[in-house]
């Protein structure tokens, strides 16, 4: 007897935790459970389900499942519990229920106003095939308008922006919605505060999946070259510091808007849900850099946190990418050259394909 309930916890732990199934009008995550023995706790907030597990023990991952009610979940282990955190889509109604002969804890999450279809007990452990709806990108050409960015062999405003609108010609050809920041020559706001903000707060739309920032990459020596990418988080070094600075408007006001980014990042220390956020960008920026520096042959100068004033509140994951040094005699010129931004964006479009589609969404 023993044995047997041995072996059963294995095969529970040995499946995805939770399982999710996308259905008409309502998406259920189903948690098998070792024993009867082990209760949880839920907690509902707008925009966030918190479920907690005492005394269960299971990895850490990140989905990202994109049905219409439910834009992730992850698991977040931690001393003597594991905790769920389920973005959802706006403010939801949870019926919870539990089932024996497998032991299990199965939630149909509706968006508020909709009467999901009638679920019937789901059966045992089965596979079952979500019907996704379009993942939607946010691209953010940086600068615009006023500000012309870094000015070297190109102007990074002018850059971006055509490498944005390419990428978005890909992503769209792939069926994914793409949304700019900007799609031409402007500024959204005189007041660089104001501008970053608003571009931020794009991405906080309950649709949005993905934000990623394009920028292109300066040094004073003018000798570096490669690419960076960049999610949010406190940034230690003082080179990666200037550069933050630059990004978040330069001189004063960057370095103000860095001081106020850095309070934020500060705060995310003790924030289970902003770091557990902080992971899924790490991971993007990976797979974003990897892919872009195969692409380009730029070599690939890392992933690293810091604080950008843009990506400072960002509930998906969010990335800042320098695609290039604009100022390096050979990558400078490279980034003029329409079949190089060509292959930037092809870089860029890889990455963000094999983000969505390794394990990120549900299947
Ligand atoms: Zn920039």
């Amino acid at each position: 007897m023993r044995w047997l309930a041995w072996s059963f916890w294995l095969l529970a732990l040995a499946m995805a935790f939770p399982r999710v199934g996308v259905h008409q009008g309502f998406t259920r995550l189903v948690f098998d459970l070792p024993s009867a023995q082990v209760d949880y706790r839920l907690e509902v907030q707008e925009g966030l389900l918190t479920l907690t597990f005492p005394g269960l023990s299971v990895g850490a991952s990140d989905t990202l499942v994109n049905s219409p009610e439910v834009a992730s979940v992850q698991v977040v282990p931690g001393k003597g519990e594991v905790r769920v955190l389920v973005r959802t889509r706006g403010a939801v109604e949870v019926k919870a229920s539990r089932y024996q002969d497998p032991e299990r804890l199965v939630l149909d999450i509706a968006l508020k106003g909709e009467t999901p279809a009638k679920p019937k007990a789901p059966d045992p452990p089965k596979t079952q095939a979500p019907r996704p709806p379009r993942p939607v990108v946010l691209l953010d050409p940086g600068h615009g308008g006023i500000d012309p960015g870094m000015v070297g062999y190109v102007v990074e405003k002018e850059a971006v922006l055509d490498v944005a609108l390419r990428l978005k010609r890909f992503l769209e050809r792939e069926g994914i919605e793409v949304r700019l920041t900007r799609d031409r020559d402007i500024h959204l706001s005189p007041d660089k505060r104001t501008d970053l903000s608003m571009r931020a707060s794009m991405a906080d739309s309950s649709r949005v999946n993905l934000f990623v920032s394009i920028h292109v990459n300066a040094t004073p020596t003018r000798t570096a070259r490669g690419v960076e990418v960049f999610y949010f988080g406190r940034s230690p070094d003082p080179r990666i510091l200037a550069q933050v600075i630059r990004e978040n408007g330069g001189g004063e006001v960057g370095k103000r808007l860095t001081q106020e980014a850095r309070s934020v990042a500060e705060r995310i220390l003790s924030d289970i849900v902003a770091q557990a956020n902080q992971r899924f960008s790490q991971r993007l920026a990976e797979t974003l850099g990897r892919h872009l520096s195969q692409a380009t042959g730029s070599p690939y100068r890392g992933s690293f946190p810091g604080d950008f004033f843009v990506l400072r509140y960002a509930r998906v994951p969010a990335v800042l990418v320098e695609i290039g040094f604009g100022d390096h005699p050979v990558e400078g010129r490279n980034l003029a050259d329409p079949a190089y931004r060509e292959k930037v964006a092809q870089g860029l479009l890889a990455g963000v394909l094999t983000f969505l589609g390794n394990g990120a969404f549900a299947r």
